[in-house]
């Protein structure tokens, strides 16, 4: 069987061997690394899943091969043939370039002007298509509603377009069974409780499931941005918080989301999560993305209620290469400090 790669150049598609592993199979299996610098191991026990071992760089990697291999099964996307169709700022937009490249799928990735020049370069490199949505959505001022408006046109213009729409698709949130099922094959028990990132709740609601089917200990805490409306209306006190930083946190409600998924939520400023990131680097010489502080800051404010002895993981979603110019620049962390301070104990607890 001969296909189209993007130049238009003809290639022989590749036998799949389950024998033969190539880079695909090289996602998931990400190490668990124990953070006993940050979190003395006295009080209780801290192991990270560093999801940036994947190829791709971050854990999108698991939800798009979930999501792809999953269509191509079903026959809803043929290699060679079809245009996949996702918005995505970041990580999910390189997953699947990357998985794109492999299957012999055309992609287009409807990005708006926060994507980072690198994240752009790497997309292209794996020969994606991107397109920049200009304008904010003048009903909610978001970006997103606008980049989905333009999936939708797509969709509606592309011949045989397929959208995975991570928000809704339930493959992303399956792919996920199985980073629950390593963290739990990894140590000698369930751990007490696992720290994630909630965005389009995939994350969350895979593990939460893989938790509850299992009938484990586990208590799962989501970790959500200020600002964000994942888990409900933010608080007025919010609203003085910019969300800048990429990763966790949404402006809209997941379609995967559902009711008890999460044991509890926390949620955290950008000027935490920068700060988490930086604990992280300085004690644990991890470079992680800004949710990883995200995760680490939730763990630190938690520190209180965690019963001595307990098991905890936190997953880790990508590495800090992606976070250069941001969290990782003394001159703009400086500046961003300055503008938008963690808010106070009183407005934390003001209904
Ligand atoms: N952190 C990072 C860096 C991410 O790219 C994402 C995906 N948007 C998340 C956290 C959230 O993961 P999920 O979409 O599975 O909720």
């Amino acid at each position: 069987m001969t296909v189209l790669v993007p130049d238009g150049a003809a290639v022989r598609a590749r036998p799949h061997r389950s024998s033969d592993p190539d880079i695909v199979a090289t996602i998931g299996g990400t190490p668990l690394v124990a953070l006993d610098r940050l979190f003395p191991p006295a009080r209780f026990q801290v192991y990270a899943k560093c999801e940036r071992f994947n190829p791709g760089g971050s854990i999108k990697d698991r939800a798009a091969k979930s999501m792809v291999e999953q269509a191509i099964a079903s026959g809803r996307i043929v290699p060679g043939v079809s245009t996949v169709v996702e918005s995505s700022s970041g990580n999910l937009g390189i997953a699947l370039a990357q998985l794109c490249n492999f299957h012999r799928l055309d992609l287009v990735v409807v990005v708006d002007p926060r994507t980072t020049p690198q994240n752009l370069a790497i997309m292209r490199a794996y020969g994606a298509k991107v397109e920049v949505v200009e304008h904010r959505d003048p009903a909610t001022g978001e970006y997103l509603p606008a980049r989905i408006a333009r999936v939708r046109h797509l969709l509606e213009t592309v011949p045989d377009a397929w959208w995975p729409n991570q928000y809704a698709n339930e493959d992303n949130a399956r792919a996920h069974h199985g980073t629950m099922r390593e963290i739990v094959e990894a140590l000698p028990a369930a751990p007490d409780y696992l720290f994630l990132a909630a965005g389009t709740t995939g994350t969350l609601r895979g593990c939460a499931e893989y938790v509850h089917a299992e009938n484990l200990p586990t208590r799962v805490v989501a970790v959500d941005a200020v600002g964000s409306v994942i888990f409900g209306p933010p608080e007025p006190w919010e609203a003085a918080h910019k969300r800048t930083i990429p990763g966790h946190g949404a402006a809209v409600v997941p379609a995967l989301l559902r009711p008890g998924l999460a044991d509890w939520v926390v949620k955290v400023t950008d000027s935490e999560c920068i700060r988490g990131c930086r604990s992280l680097l300085a004690e644990e010489s991890i470079l992680a993305g800004g949710s990883s502080g995200a995760v680490i800051a939730a763990l630190q404010q938690s520190a209180a209620w965690i019963e001595p002895g307990a098991t905890c993981v936190a997953v880790l979603p990508d590495g800090g290469d992606r976070y250069l110019d941001t969290i990782y620049d003394d001159h703009w962390v400086e500046s961003y400090l300055q503008q938008y301070l963690p808010p106070t104990e009183q407005e934390r607890n003001t209904p």
